[in-house]
């Protein structure tokens, strides 16, 4: 397993404070064997409790989002780097597609949301991925280069750094229908390889983890890839035991 091995949960807005209490017993319980990194996105409300009751384990706690702000003012509704890390976040997902797509969050959003989130000391995992639309016209390159172009064009190498990348495909985002093992191998490499067109040395710390269905029986296969770093996970993340499976299929 490389350094970069990573799994994260995104709950998206499921749950409730029961649910992070039994989630939480029961992932403890099953972490012994997982030696990935390991992180449970939960929605903001849940983010204190889920950190309380993961202290001590070394499964870190995320958010969702993070404001584009990070000085405390009048932006009802949001909520800063800082009161995610004040609350025991670590992580946060930025510029998932069910926010590029539902609340209008653009590259540029994306591209702030990341550098606040750094500047809080929260490590934003950043999503890109292609629609079916996009793909079947065979303009994925063209949307990945986008999407990723702005985030190392608007991050210092420092903050770059910081960042994990989800290569999240949204025909495969709870669809059941993931990405294959090949697919999602080409385009980790494809990722890689433009991240590298900035630092050789970045390219090869990043670590680059594919989301869409990612399944107990499908992680294995996904996770051979040799650029495929581990795996964001929606659906599967919101029991402890396919969540820990998944982990645990991690070489
Ligand atoms: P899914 O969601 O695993 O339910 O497909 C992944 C995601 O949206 O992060």
């Amino acid at each position: 397993m490389t350094d970069r091995a990573f799994v994260a949960g995104n709950w998206k807005m499921n749950g409730s404070l029961s649910d992070i209490d039994t989630f939480s017993n029961a992932l403890t319980a099953r972490a012994a064997d997982i030696s990935c990194g390991l992180a449970v996105c939960v929605p903001f409300v849940y983010v204190a409790r889920l950190a309380e009751r993961l202290k001590g384990s070394d499964i870190a706690t995320g958010g969702q989002d993070v404001a584009t702000e990070i000085e405390p003012g009048a932006f009802t509704g949001e909520v800063s780097g800082t009161m995610l890390a004040d609350c025991g976040a670590t992580f946060t997902v930025v510029g998932h597609s069910e926010r590029r797509a539902m609340y209008g969050e653009t590259d540029d959003i994306v591209v702030a949301k990341t550098r606040a989130a750094i500047a809080c000391g929260i490590q934003p995992i950043v999503c890109v991925g292609e629609t079916l639309e996009e793909r079947e016209a065979d303009t994925v390159e063209t949307v990945l280069k986008r999407q990723l172009g702005a985030v190392l064009d608007g991050c210092s190498d420092e903050e770059l750094g910081r960042i994990v990348l989800a290569y999240e495909p949204v025909w495969a985002i709870g669809t059941g229908r993931s990405a294959t093992p090949e697919q999602a191998q080409e385009i980790h490499a494809f990722l890689r390889s433009q991240i590298a067109e900035r630092s050789d040395t970045l390219s090869r710390s990043l670590s680059i983890v594919y989301g869409g269905s990612v399944k107990p029986d499908n992680a294995e296969a996904i996770f051979a890839g040799d650029d495929v770093d581990g795996a964001l996970v929606g659906g599967a993340s919101l029991k402890a035991d396919s969540f820990a499976d998944i982990a645990r299929a991690m070489p």
